[in-house]
């Protein structure tokens, strides 16, 4: 390899490297041994494209344990349903489940359905691939996401670009969106009824894009989804269902910003998405 093609391979380590170290890795790592990143073809890159592979030293056998998914009956008992959205509006959100994101943006057109829109800069539609086996879906946008038109592009936006890179992707390569597509003021939690006036378009861009797994970011977009009002601590890092979709609940990226300690939660979550994407987390029998 030319001397300047070592060093550019070299700085991408390093980078890839301060990614770990700014998700909160290191301490995870060195709890767990021997960590080794290197490139290989991944087959979710594109031809050419470097992924990211970890080798690993195994956990203990009770750490690798899949925490217990609750059974259906548990789950319905333990959810505490929101108030349920009218059937109509899941009639309309399903009717059409081939239609494309470009046809559900233009249904949503310059959207007034709720008073969010009274205050909005820009409505925040979604970003990335259609054809994403993985979509990441938030809250809401907040005043950078609402200036650009574009979500998770503020300081938790890059946290979250950050994230993906890690997983060895590009967020050209995942789709992000929000349950509500216009900034709440004061970057509060959407209402009730701005989620119920909202939500059906979110449900749309799902079964348009029918990926492999939807990770939810925070308590808002996982309670939208599973109606449910429980806490995200309950279910964080568990495979559960949405409509025969596999969805993984994960913390906000605004929450680790506050909450760094949190960051090695998560990373554990994405390996979970990882392995069930086929993007390469290998194992390696300890010395
Ligand atoms: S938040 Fe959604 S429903 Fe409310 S105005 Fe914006 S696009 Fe329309």
């Amino acid at each position: 390899m030319p001397e300047s093609a070592d060093i550019a391979h070299s700085e991408k380590l390093k980078q890839r490297l301060r990614f770990y170290e700014d998700l909160g890795l290191a301490p995870f790592y060195r709890d767990r041994g021997r960590l080794r990143l290197s490139q290989s073809p991944s087959p979710a890159s594109s031809p050419g494209r470097p992924s990211l592979s970890i080798e690993e030293t195994p956990l203990p056998k009770s750490a690798l344990q899949t925490p217990a998914v609750a059974s259906p009956a548990a789950r319905a008992k333990a959810f505490l349903p929101l108030t349920p959205l009218p059937p109509s509006l899941f009639e309309a959100a399903y009717k059409n489940q081939s239609e494309t994101l470009l046809q559900i943006r233009d249904d949503l057109g310059e959207c007034t359905r709720c008073k969010l829109h009274t205050t909005r800069n820009k409505i925040v539609f979604g970003d990335g691939s259609p054809r994403a086996q993985l979509v990441f879906v938030g809250e809401g946008p907040g005043a950078d996401e609402d200036a650009q038109g574009l979500p998770f592009v503020g300081r938790a936006g890059k946290l979250l670009t950050q994230m993906i890179e890690a997983m060895g992707l590009e967020r050209r390569d995942v789709y992000i969106c929000n349950v509500v597509k216009c900034r709440p003021p004061g970057n509060r939690q959407p209402e009730g009824d701005e989620v119920e006036a909202c939500s059906p378009f979110l449900f749309r861009q799902l079964d348009s894009l029918k990926p492999k797994v939807i990770v939810c970011l925070g308590a808002t977009a996982f309670q939208t989804l599973l109606q449910s009002n429980r806490s995200i601590s309950h279910f964080r890092g568990q495979w559960l269902d949405f409509r025969g979709y596999k969805m993984l609940p994960t913390y906000h990226p605004a929450y680790l910003l506050r909450n760094p300690a949190a960051k090695a939660d998560v990373w554990k979550d994405l390996q979970k998405v990882m392995a069930e994407l086929g993007l390469e987390v290998k194992k390696t029998k300890a010395k």
